[in-house]
């Protein structure tokens, strides 16, 4: 099979797998794992933020990071596809109690200018904005990128109304290889970050929340709350470590994959694509043209051997990561050419 639904199906590589029988564990809970220590001071110094926590999802990172920054009753400012408000079933009203105003954009996109038009005061009427939350890279956006100074710029209007900023990074690592500046400048001015490390840094599970020292004691409270307190976690954090220190430096290759994967989508019978766009390692593309839906196509790849999810009716999406390689990427175009006809 090769499988283009998601980055998280990487598998753990031989030295992930090493180092997860070799290492050195405690009880997390009484923050006596070696490893998970070392993987959140790593975490924290590689992003320059005061402390690090390991989580088992980027779902439960993102709920930590979006409930220590609100209280009951505020909006989270986001734009309209935001995986927070579409693909974590109602967490930020679930566990935070906030609602999400939802800001339409082109590519997942925001700036400060739709943004600053969306905050809200306290008054008798209306919920006060309590969060700006940025997703970078976008994954409905197409594996969108913020530009730097974007961030910057939306960071430094939030700041000054007195409002945080938090980003889910799921793909921050590509961003940053998109960009080509390091994560710690990248996010320099964010008060939070969550990124995983088993989408395309390839760790078998976790992910990270890093960010303010007195917001993480909170944040840890809640990951236990939510059921996250790991004991033995070392196991898992020894592969977090090599996600992190070594797997970023490879991302350039799943993004070249995208781009020719998108090249080559753009001359098939039926799909509109722009090769331009793309500027990771998520390629969305049209199929309205071929007469068939996502679902259809996708359900007619299976029997060819190649996995691709359908976004709807009228669009589909391929994520590379480094399981797959450029000749699978061609054979997966080819299958879809075939069962295009
Ligand atoms: C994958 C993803 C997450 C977190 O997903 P989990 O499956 O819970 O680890 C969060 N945000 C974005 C943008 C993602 O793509």
């Amino acid at each position: 099979m090769i499988d283009l639904r998601s980055d998280t199906v990487t598998r753990p590589t031989p030295a992930m797998r090493r180092a997860m029988a070799d290492a050195i564990v405690g009880d997390d809970v009484y923050r006596e794992d070696p490893t998970v220590n070392r993987l959140e001071e790593r975490a924290a110094e590689i992003f320059g933020k005061e402390a690090g926590l390991f989580v088992p999802t980027g779902t439960m990172g993102n709920t930590i990071g979006l409930k220590m920054h609100t209280s009951h009753g505020q909006e989270i400012i986001c734009d309209a596809r935001a995986h927070i408000l579409n693909y974590e079933l109602a967490m930020a009203a679930w566990f935070a109690g906030c609602l999400c105003r939802a800001i339409p954009t082109a590519n997942g996109i925001l700036s400060w200018e739709l943004i600053r038009r969306e905050i809200r005061a306290v008054s008798p009427h209306v919920a006060p904005t309590g969060l700006i939350e940025i997703e970078n890279t976008h994954n409905m956006g197409s594996g969108s990128v913020y530009p730097p100074q974007v961030i910057n710029e939306i960071c430094d209007g939030a700041h000054s109304m007195g409002l945080r900023v938090h980003m889910d990074g799921a793909r921050v690592f590509n961003a940053s290889t998109a960009v080509g500046v390091p994560v710690h400048e990248l996010t320099a001015k964010v008060d939070s970050v969550m990124f995983c490390l088993s989408k395309g840094l390839g760790a078998p599970v976790g992910s990270m929340v890093v960010g303010r020292k007195d917001d993480l004691a909170q944040g840890r409270l809640y990951r236990k709350r939510l059921g996250g307190g790991m004991r033995q976690a070392g196991v898992l954090a020894a592969a977090g470590l090599i996600a992190l220190e070594e797997m970023p430096q490879r991302l350039h290759e799943d993004h070249a994959n995208a781009k020719f994967a998108a090249q080559r989508l753009a001359e098939t019978r039926g799909v509109k694509i722009d090769p331009a766009s793309i500027q990771t390692n998520i390629v969305i593309f049209d199929v309205a043209g071929t007469g068939r839906t996502g679902p259809e196509l996708s359900a007619q790849l299976k029997e060819r051997g190649v996995l691709i999810n359908a976004v709807n009716a009228a669009s589909m999406r391929i994520v590379t990561h480094f399981d797959v390689s450029r000749a699978d990427c061609e054979s997966a175009i080819s299958a879809l050419r075939e069962v295009i006809g």
